[in-house]
């Protein structure tokens, strides 16, 4: 179970879903991520909730590493002493409100901060795990295909996102950095079901359900 105090999700970390975003598909200099607080997490079992104000949920799978220690200001080279595991995530957003708040020059926070919107596997220990640069991620809804890629494709890889971050702010133990997603993301709706996976490692499953208590 995540126990983290916050996740760090990088933006625009795959070349054909920045592409698709409408961007270039560069690499960053830098990485760009933002922060999704821990009131988002849920696990299997809890659905995710789609705002009413939200008329454009999308899925985003990606694969997330889990810190193992506090840290800051860690070298690249030294990353493995601060992975403690890795989890399958799902970086749900609004992308209705996000693409407003993008047109706004206003923060992401209702594109991507409601509870429920970073559904995680349990952890994955990391002896299960020994490359994570070459993992096939995937995604369905109701049995539709609609991503599929590798980490082999992230335009920012683990050792440089984790010493980007820690230059920046500390992670603590149990803290989540989700990679960024393939190519594919889209909408989805009201009673359907998201299944994703990283093949051959472990896969999981979430219900769309409505708000109730809207405001
Ligand atoms: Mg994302």
């Amino acid at each position: 179970m995540y126990s983290g105090s916050k996740i760090v999700a990088v933006a625009k970390n795959y070349a054909k879903h920045a592409i698709e975003m409408g961007g270039n598909g560069m690499k960053r200099e830098r990485p760009s991520f933002f922060i999704k607080p821990s009131s988002t997490v849920i696990h299997v079992g809890s659905p995710i909730v789609k705002p009413t104000r939200c008329e454009e949920l999308h899925h985003e799978v990606e694969l997330g590493v889990v810190i193992s220690q506090r840290c800051s200001g860690v070298s690249a080279s030294a990353w493995r002493n601060y992975v403690g595991g890795y989890v399958l995530g799902l970086d749900m957003t609004a992308r209705d409100l996000q693409a407003q708040a993008k047109k706004e020059g206003l923060p992401w926070t209702l594109g991507k901060c409601w509870d429920t919107f970073s559904p995680l596997s349990a952890t994955i220990p990391v002896e299960l795990i020994p490359e994570p640069n070459a993992l096939e991620l995937w995604l369905k809804v109701d049995g539709v295909e609609r991503q599929r890629g590798s980490t082999s494709d992230m335009l920012a890889k683990i050792p440089e996102l984790i010493a980007e971050i820690t230059a920046v702010m500390t992670l603590e133990k149990g803290d989540v950095i989700l990679t960024g997603t393939p190519e594919g993301v889209g909408p989805v709706e009201v009673g359907q079901m998201i299944t994703c996976g990283i093949t051959g490692v472990t896969e999981m499953s979430f219900l769309v359900v409505k708000q109730q208590n809207h405001k």
